[in-house]
């Protein structure tokens, strides 16, 4: 069996860390993984479900000697933890992330890098509502894209060994300039949940004569809003870390929102339609 790295450290073995570790695992392309958190019961789940051979409490302690370190801890801890294991790390070592937001980390990341250390930001295009080491599954990342930002400061061969880490997961790795990743993603996947949020809350706190509104939803409701059952502090981060393309999203949406607003006013039926269709249009496009 040849493996494509002997050591790997995962810091922060929930849903993404863990379904990573898993997926290489069953890959057979790495010998040790080692997984490093803050939480006992969750490294020691993580052990006790193989998802990794050995689980330390100090991140400090737990990437010596790796060959490649992967940072699945949420967005806004992502730069302070590759501060905090930058003196540590061995010669040679590769530092990659998962985060949902790569501009500012790629910046910050990279010039953490000692000499002879190298960071390739990463953003695997695939999740759940679920967190945790216990949510991890081998098949996450299968069929499905993993955005690597590689920079002019990347090293090619650091890159081609995330390349290859993504591809034994099953995903499908897609290059992309980081700034050009916030604003993408801004707008498929951090409006989306900032408005789940808030289409819950407003009508989770509407008052229809004192009834409890919530209760009466059904499957459409249910569809619509699953992503609002994320965990609130992962999505507080990232839309602070990406908060200037966030609110251009937001912009964009508050204008469709009006322009739906005006045409309900007026009693525009040929306007709404007309809307409706152009939605429909892109959403059978694409779903
Ligand atoms: P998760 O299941 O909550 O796992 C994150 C792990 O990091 C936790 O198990 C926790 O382990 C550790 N952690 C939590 N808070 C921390 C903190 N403040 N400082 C250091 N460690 C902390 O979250 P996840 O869904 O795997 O997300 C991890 C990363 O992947 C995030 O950067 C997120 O943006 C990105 N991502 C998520 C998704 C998704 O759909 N969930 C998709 C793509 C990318 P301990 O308690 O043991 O420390």
């Amino acid at each position: 069996m040849s493996f494509i790295i002997d050591r790997l450290a995962i810091v922060g073995v929930g849903l993404i860390g863990g379904s990573f570790a898993r997926a290489l695992r069953e890959a057979g392309v790495v010998k040790t993984i080692i997984g490093i958190g803050r939480s006992r019961p969750n490294l020691e789940q993580a052990l006790s479900l193989g998802i990794v051979d050995e689980i330390s409490f100090s991140a400090v302690e737990g990437v010596k000697g790796a060959g490649l370190v992967f940072i699945s801890v949420p967005v806004c801890s992502i730069v302070s933890t590759v501060r905090e294991i930058s003196a540590a790390i061995s010669n040679g070592c590769i530092v990659t992330d998962g985060g949902s937001v790569k501009a500012e980390i790629v910046r910050e990341c990279e010039l953490l890098m000692p000499a002879g250390c190298h960071f390739v930001g990463g953003h695997p295009i695939a999740g759940t509502e679920h967190s945790g080491a216990a949510a991890s599954f081998a098949t996450l990342y299968r069929g499905k894209r993993c955005i690597l930002t590689p920079t002019e400061n990347t090293d090619s061969k650091s890159l081609d060994i995330v390349t290859r880490l993504w591809d034994a997961t099953g995903a499908v790795v897609c290059p992309m300039e980081a700034g050009h990743h916030d604003r993408i993603f801004a707008e498929i996947s951090h409006l989306p949940h900032v408005i789940a949020y808030a289409l819950v809350h407003a009508v989770g706190t509407a008052d229809v004569e004192g009834e409890n509104v919530l209760s009466y939803t059904a499957g459409g409701f249910r569809d619509f809003t699953r992503i609002a059952s994320s965990d609130p502090s992962m999505w507080r981060d990232i839309s602070l870390m990406n908060r200037q393309a966030l609110l251009a999203s937001v912009d964009g949406f508050s204008t469709s929102l009006a322009e739906l607003r005006k045409s309900i006013e007026q009693g525009d039926g040929d306007a709404l339609a007309e809307f409706f269709t152009t939605a429909k249009r892109f959403r059978d496009g694409i779903l």
